[in-house]
C-alpha cells in the first residue's frame, strides 16, 4: 500500500536508498535507529505533540473556500499551513528533528537552505531547544535572501557561505553533509525535505504526517465522512506534499503534485542519484545536475524526493506543471477573493486547479496552503508594479 514504512534499505520500490560515502554511513545508520526507536514511543510523541499544540499553533485549520470556489466552479478547501509559527508547514518537521537531535545528545543543528525559510524554521527550532545552530547556504542566495539571513542571526544562528558550485542550495547541501561527517559526535543534520539518503525521505514525511492526519478528520467531519475527490500541494522536494498526501493515501483521493515548469523533476526529469537517493531530477546532457528555475525561491530544487517518483511511477499520484505567469495569476485571485495572500509555493497548487476547473467543475479539491505570502509580498510588488 502507499505511503506506510519503505523497507530496511529505505527503498520506495526503485527509488530511495542509502547512496552515501563510507564516512556518513554510521551517521545515517544511528540516525535510522534512533528515529525508530523515538517513533514508537509514545512519550517521544507526546512530547511532540505537546509542543505542535502549545509552541507551533497546531491543528491548523481547514477552511472551507466560498467566494473563489464560487469563481471557479468547484469547492476548494484550504489545509492552513500558512497560520503555523513561522508562517509554514516547515515547523512540523523541524521540531521533529530536534526533538530527536536532543534524544540523542546532540548539542548542534546543522541546517542546509535555499530562500531561507528552513534555515530560519531549524535556526528557531535550535533556539527554542537551546542548541547551536550553523545554516549554509550558497553565496548566492546569500545576496538574494538578506531578510532571511538577517532573521536567522536574530535567532542565535550562524549563517556559512557555501563557495562551491553554482553556490545555491545543492552546493549548501554538500558543504552541510561534509561538516555532518566532521562533527557527528555533537552534530544533527537537520535536512528540509522528503530527499537525501534514507531515513530522511521516510522520517520528514513522518513528521509532516500530522497535517495530512489532521486534514482527513476535518475533511471527515466536514463532508459527512467523505474525502475530497482531489487532494494537491505544490512540491518543491515535496514535504508538504508528502505530509498531505500521506492522510489520503489510502483512500479514493486523487493525488496531485503541482511543479514550476522550470523544475519540472517528474515531468522534464531523468533517473539519477543525487545528495544520497535515487530519485527523478533534473540534469544537462552531460549528466550535471541542472538549476531549477521559478519564481519561487522555495521551488527551485532540481530533483524530488524518492517517494514521489515511486507514487509517480506506480500511478498513484500524479504531477504536474505551471508556469510563473499561472502562479502570479493565482497569487492574486486567492488574495482577492478569500482574504489570504498566499506564499508563491502553494500558489502553483491554485494554478493548476484554477488552469483545470473545468475538468474539476463540481469536485471537492482541498489544497495545501503550505505558507503564508508576507515574505513574497516585495517581490510580488516589484512584479506588479
Ligand atoms: C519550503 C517550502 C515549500 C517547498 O518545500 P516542500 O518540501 O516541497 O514542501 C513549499 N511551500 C512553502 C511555503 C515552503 O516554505
Amino acid at each position: 500500500m502507499a505511503m506506510t514504512d519503505p523497507g530496511p534499505d529505505g527503498r520506495f520500490g526503485e527509488f530511495g536508498g542509502r547512496f552515501v560515502p563510507e564516512t556518513l554511513m554510521p551517521a545515517v545508520q544511528e540516525l535510522e535507529k534512533a528515529f525508530r526507536g523515538a517513533w514508537a514511543d509514545p512519550e517521544f510523541r507526546a512530547e511532540l505533540d505537546h509542543m505542535l499544540t502549545h509552541y507551533a499553533g497546531r491543528p491548523s485549520p481547514l477552511t472551507d473556500c466560498r467566494r473563489i470556489s464560487e469563481e471557479l466552479g468547484l469547492r476548494l478547501l484550504l489545509k492552513r499551513e500558512d497560520l503555523n509559527h513561522t508562517g509554514s508547514h516547515k515547523i512540523n518537521n523541524v521540531l521533529g528533528q530536534a526533538l530527536l537531535a536532543r534524544r540523542m545528545g546532540k548539542t548542534r543543528l546543522l541546517a542546509e537552505t535555499g530562500a531561507g525559510q528552513h534555515g530560519v524554521a531549524t535556526a528557531t527550532a535550535a533556539a527554542y531547544f537551546g542548541m547551536d545552530c550553523v545554516v549554509y547556504m550558497g553565496e548566492v542566495d546569500i545576496e538574494r535572501q538578506a531578510l532571511n539571513v538577517f532573521r536567522m542571526k536574530l535567532l542565535g544562528a550562524e549563517v556559512r557561505t557555501a563557495m562551491s558550485g553554482s553556490r545555491t542550495l545543492k552546493d549548501a547541501i554538500n558543504e552541510a553533509m561534509r561538516d555532518w561527517v566532521a562533527t557527528v559526535e555533537e552534530s544533527h543534520y537537520c535536512l528540509g525535505s522528503v530527499m537525501g539518503p534514507h531515513p530522511y525521505p521516510w522520517m520528514v514525511r513522518e513528521f509532516h504526517r500530522v497535517l495530512g492526519d489532521e486534514a482527513r478528520r476535518q475533511c471527515s467531519e466536514l463532508l459527512d465522512g467523505g474525502v475530497p475527490d482531489v487532494v494537491t500541494a505544490c512540491v518543491g522536494g515535496g514535504s508538504n506534499a508528502a505530509g498531505i498526501f500521506a492522510g489520503f493515501a489510502d483512500s479514493t483521493a486523487e493525488l496531485v503534485g503541482v511543479e514550476p515548469a522550470g523544475g519540472a523533476a517528474v515531468g522534464r526529469g531523468v533517473p539519477g542519484v543525487v545528495h544520497g537517493s535515487n530519485s527523478y531530477l533534473m540534469q544537462d546532457e552531460y549528466g550535471q545536475v541542472k538549476e531549477a528555475e521559478s519564481i519561487s525561491a522555495g521551488l527551485d530544487y532540481p530533483g524530488i524526493g524518492p517517494e514521489h517518483a515511486y507514487l509517480a511511477a506506480e500511478g498513484r499520484a500524479r504531477y504536474e506543471s505551471v508556469t510563473d505567469a499561472e502562479v502570479i495569476e493565482a497569487f492574486q485571485l486567492l488574495s482577492r477573493t478569500e482574504g489570504i495572500i498566499p506564499a508563491l509555493e502553494p500558489a502553483h497548487a491554485l494554478a493548476w486547479v484554477s488552469r483545470e476547473r473545468a475538468a474539476l467543475a463540481g469536485k471537492t479539491v482541498l489544497l495545501n496552503l503550505s505558507g503564508r505570502g508576507d515574505k513574497d509580498a516585495t517581490q510580488m510588488m516589484e512584479v506588479l508594479s
